[in-house]
């Protein structure tokens, strides 16, 4: 899996290297930047997952950075502020321009892990909350609905998160082991026949839909392309 980028915006180089330090040992790859300028340069040809943004920048300060990303739908990336102790004003202001979160200079790393990887979490829940469509097959994650031309299916947790994968990866071929991977967290051979088996069972619960899930010979599954 690709890492996911973390984009700093700091005029201090000594806090910007500890950020650095502890982002990419947690496994993210690290993006940097001096001023608001650069900040939002790279903000928007990189599209970081995240955004660590100090409040006190020279020139364009934090706020104006988080102007110059506003969009519809709130910032273009979601932002974590580094603020001054102190100043709750700057918190209040942050949170109303679309900050997702903010952490108190000087803060503990710990917490600023936790806070990273809190907004890290929201985002992808918030992406899996959208409902994945094929072929009259309707998959909504959040509300653990699936539907085939609008009827209500009744699937087991496993089928559905089969279904579920099957649906991210629409077009593409899914080995029995990747299946394995991500529906039941594990990969094991001489399971290969329980993702057969299940597959069985959830095209006998697709009805009209069942031929949308094609069997690729010697190597797995997908769903038929458009
Ligand atoms: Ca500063």
């Amino acid at each position: 899996m690709d890492k996911k980028k973390i984009l700093i915006v700091e005029d201090e180089a000594d806090i910007r290297e500890l950020l650095r330090y502890h982002l990419e040992r947690e496994g993210f790859d690290v993006l940097e930047a001096g001023d608001g300028p650069a900040g939002l340069a790279l903000a928007r040809t990189e599209q970081p997952a995240l955004m660590l943004l100090d409040v006190m920048l020279p020139g364009m300060d934090g706020f104006d950075v988080l102007r110059g990303l506003a969009t519809e739908n709130g910032p273009l990336v979601p932002v974590l502020l580094l603020t001054a102790r102190g100043e709750e004003v700057d918190r209040v202001v942050g949170l109303t321009l679309g900050a997702d979160d903010y952490v108190v200079k000087p803060f503990s790393v710990r917490e600023l892990m936790l806070r990273v990887k809190a907004i890290l979490r929201r985002q992808e829940r918030a992406r899996s909350g959208t409902v994945l469509r094929h072929h009259g097959i309707a998959l909504d994650a959040e509300r653990h609905r699936a539907t085939v031309n609008g009827e209500s299916l009744a699937l087991t947790a496993t089928e559905f998160r089969l279904l579920e994968d099957l649906l991210r990866h629409s077009g593409a071929v899914r080995t029995r082991e990747q299946l394995l991977n991500t529906v039941w967290g594990y990969s094991f051979e001489g399971y290969a026949r329980t993702v057969d088996t299940h597959v069985r069972r959830l095209r006998a619960k697709l009805g009209a839909a069942a031929d949308v899930v094609e069997t690729v010979r010697g190597v797995g599954y997908r769903l038929k392309e458009d």
